[in-house]
């Protein structure tokens, strides 16, 4: 594996395999644990070469959030990589024009919602950062996770919009054994509160067993999960119901797929997930 740090030296780099191999990348902010790796693992099902970027992006963080606390563990990182068998280890130290970017992309509607809310700017970030690293990459599939629902559905939503010549692969969610989503912010959460975190897959599980016994509509599959909630101490910035494809408001299930996303502080963490509602 090969760790790069410029931009001119990764596309120098790439030249040789265009054309011959199909070339993936793998998006992160480093902290890598299992969800990290299953990307890197799905990477390899459909594609030769893979590489990993690592790149902690102050364009998708808040004033008042945690780019100054989260977590580097750089050396951990490359090895994990490293075993996974990852072609090239993309580590750059800025990835902005100096004085900071005058031209960015702007996502509307689908970054409206959810976590779009809390977070102004949020997923303006993330589609920037992501088309740079699309521009400089230029792969011919891209993996993202779906614990990141949302995310997901904007990149998706970029490559289409913009033309991007792009296959953009989902890969399924992670979970500790006791069904929290793995997170590098799980890591900020003491042991009280990394016990009542489970939870939240729990409020959304509760919905998903309401919806297979039999109720279809929205606002009594939400109060379940948030009694659920209620009853483990946890205020949720958000539980909602939506399309999966389009996070269309959905009052109705059964014809579209739809999925449960919520989000909630535990302590200083704030933790996102969400869970598939498929037709029966
Ligand atoms: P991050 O480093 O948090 O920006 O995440 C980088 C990528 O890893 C994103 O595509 C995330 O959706 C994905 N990811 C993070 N946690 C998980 C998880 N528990 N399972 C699957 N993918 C994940």
């Amino acid at each position: 594996m090969k760790i790069v740090e410029s931009t001119a030296d990764i596309r120098e780099r790439l030249k040789s395999h265009r054309g011959v191999s199909k070339i993936a990348l793998a998006p992160t902010m480093g902290c890598l644990h299992e969800g990290h790796l299953s990307l890197i693992r799905k990477a390899r099902e459909v594609a030769d070469i893979i590489i990993v970027s690592i790149y902690v992006n102050p364009m998708q963080f808040g004033p008042n959030e945690d780019l100054d606390a989260y977590p580097h563990t750089f050396n951990a990182d490359a090895a994990a990589c490293e075993a996974e068998g990852v072609d090239y280890l993309f580590h750059p130290e800025n990835l902005y024009a100096k004085g900071g970017p005058k031209v960015t992309l702007a996502v509307s509607e689908l970054a409206d919602c959810l976590c779009g809310k809390s977070r102004p700017g949020h997923f303006d970030g993330v589609a920037t950062v992501v088309n740079i690293l699309f521009n400089i990459i230029q792969p011919d599939v891209a993996v993202f996770g779906e614990k990141d629902w949302q995310q997901l559905s904007i990149i998706r939503r970029i490559v289409s919009d913009l033309h991007m010549p792009i296959e953009i692969a989902g890969a399924p969610t992670v979970r500790e054994s006791d069904g929290l989503a793995m997170s590098s912010r799980n890591r900020y959460l003491e042991s009280d509160e990394r016990n009542v975190s489970k939870e939240l897959r729990a409020s959304l599980q509760a919905i998903c067993d309401a919806y297979k016994d039999g109720e279809t509509q929205a606002s009594p599959l939400i109060a379940s999960g948030r009694d659920w909630l209620e009853k483990h101490g946890i205020k949720p910035e958000y539980l909602e119901i939506r399309e999966a494809a389009n996070l269309a408001s959905i009052d109705q299930l059964g014809g579209a797929d739809a999925r449960a996303f919520v989000a909630a502080k535990v302590g200083n963490a704030r933790l996102i997930d969400n869970i598939a509602l498929e037709p029966l």
